[in-house]
């Protein structure tokens, strides 16, 4: 999940893998806990379907974006969801993380619709109708447009 302006998403596709394995893989935050927050959404909200995933902090970068920022990203393939580092963070609410960390997971039970040109579409209307259930949904879109700023340089 990325924001950018108003929002815009990205997700990572297949194929597009990290530059490297990344060394201080962990769920564990300062503030939270990844593995706790993902097993308690695959229990309430989509039935323990997402098996074998692996959930983790991204690499920490040296400077934060400027301005385009991607909360997460799901490498399907892999089954590895990774969340920006910078989301560990005392003013980020639970809700928030909670929502970001759904998202990513909707990617992976809701399947992509290929289109022209090879490309495929991610946040399709099954998607989107889903997303749009999740209890938090509109209060996690507010707090992404007021505080999107606090996360670029
Ligand atoms: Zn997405």
């Amino acid at each position: 999940m990325a924001a950018k302006k108003k929002t815009k998403r990205k997700i990572a596709h297949p194929g597009s893998r990290p530059l490297q394995r990344q060394l201080g893989f962990g769920h564990e935050g300062q503030y939270f806990d990844l593995r706790q927050i993902f097993d308690r959404l695959n229990e309430i909200y989509f039935n323990h379907a997402l098996r074998r995933y692996t959930i983790t902090w991204g690499r920490r970068r040296a400077q934060a974006p400027r301005e385009y920022f991607v909360f997460g990203t799901i490498q399907e393939e892999d089954r590895i969801i990774r969340i920006h580092p910078l989301l560990d963070q005392d003013f980020v609410p639970v809700w928030f993380m909670e929502y970001v960390i759904f998202h990513e997971m909707l990617h992976a039970v809701v399947p992509d619709i290929p289109m022209a040109g090879g490309r495929r579409k991610v946040h399709t209307e099954e998607f989107l109708r889903r997303e749009r259930a999740f209890p938090y949904y509109r209060k996690a879109r507010r707090w992404e447009e007021e505080n999107l700023a606090r996360f670029l340089r």
